[in-house]
């Protein structure tokens, strides 16, 4: 089956991209994935996002894109592509067993944090458990909470978590941070924040709500628990890039290239949102991106496949903002 855009993902990036490429008659295709709607399904609380003063929980807030998106007409399909070649002309996309040929590809494919891995880590997530300081340290005012990791992302969730919370404390597996050094100088000259070296927290504690962590220390080898009201973990991203390997250019820690914003390596392949984005990772940025991806998509596809516009199966492309 043909199509003229198919956009992967279906977080705020892709569904924004659905918006407005459904609005300029695209006709795109949303290939969804089977758990749609990205990181902020698994979000509680989203109190950032504009234009919801008392705030909005993440998968209302997800389902609300979606269905903006196939107001104007985007296909949803909730399946996982399992197979992409953009070496070829239409490109070729699979997802369960349909097999799609397209113009024009929208990646959103996002990002996942990593975790520790800890059960206790996973059933209190959402429960004083979270991997973004931005979204969640308005939630630990006056409390003293815990920072798992040793690279920017952890210096800045810690100095970020200093302005609400009692006390920041960082957890790292090593006794040297792998932070720049602007960043650990700006955390240690931070009089909230104090550090646990060679240290791996190995437990959660709490039954609604974390209480305390088990942490062991690397050196002695031994174990202790501590009081806690909240543990962010920052211990890097994985970008959802597997499937492109070796056909779009990546950076080191594999996050899609991108210029111009969302042009990829390859042309008429688009990126936006997490996947292309190591570091705002926000909602509202990923939104963005996905309408520059939209609008950039929809003017190459007028500049290279004006035919199917000429045969007349659809209508002249014309984007509304
Ligand atoms: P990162 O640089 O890869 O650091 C990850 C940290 O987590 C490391 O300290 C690592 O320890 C630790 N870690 C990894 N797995 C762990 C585990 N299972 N248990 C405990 N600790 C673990 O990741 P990042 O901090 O997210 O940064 C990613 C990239 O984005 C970097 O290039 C960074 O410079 C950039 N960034 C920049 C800014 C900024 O400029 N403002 C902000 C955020 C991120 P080890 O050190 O022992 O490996």
């Amino acid at each position: 089956m043909h199509k003229r855009l198919i956009i992967i993902g279906s977080g705020p990036a892709g569904y924004t991209a659905a918006i407005y490429t459904a609005r300029a008659n695209l006709s795109p295709l949303v290939l969804a994935g089977t758990q749609s709607g990205g990181q902020l399904m698994i979000t509680t609380d989203v109190d950032n996002y504009p234009g919801f003063p008392k705030g909005i929980q993440g998968p209302e807030l997800m389902e609300r894109f979606r269905e903006q998106a196939e107001r104007f007409g985007a296909e949803m399909i909730d399946r996982d592509v399992t197979f992409v070649d953009l070496s070829q002309r239409p490109f070729l996309v699979r997802a369960g067993d349909e097999l799609y040929t397209c113009d024009s590809i929208i990646i959103a494919t996002g990002a996942n944090a990593k975790w520790i891995g800890l059960e206790s880590e996973l059933r209190l997530r959402g429960r004083g458990v979270s991997a973004c300081a931005t979204c969640d340290a308005f939630f630990f005012k006056g409390k003293n909470v815990f920072v798992v990791g040793g690279g920017d992302t952890a210096m800045e969730e810690a100095i970020f978590l200093s302005k609400f919370a009692k006390t920041v404390t960082v957890v790292h597996r090593r006794d040297a941070l792998r932070a720049s050094k602007i960043m650990q100088e700006r955390a240690m000259a931070n009089p909230k924040i104090s550090f646990m070296w060679n240290s791996l927290v190995t437990n959660v504690i709490g039954e609604e709500h974390v209480t305390a962590l088990e942490i062991e220390n690397l050196k002695a080898g031994s174990k202790g628990i501590v009081p806690a009201d909240g543990l962010f973990i920052a211990i890097g991203h994985i970008p959802s890039t597997i499937l492109f390997t070796g056909q779009l250019e990546t950076d080191g820690n594999g996050y899609v290239v991108v210029r111009n914003l969302t042009r990829t390596s390859v042309d008429g392949v688009f990126a936006a949102g997490d996947v292309k984005d190591a570091r705002y990772r926000q909602a509202v940025t990923a939104a963005g991106s996905g309408c520059e991806a939209a609008l950039d998509a929809e003017k190459y596809l007028g500049e290279h496949h004006q035919e199917t516009i000429a045969s007349g199966k659809i209508p002249s492309p014309e984007i509304s903002r």
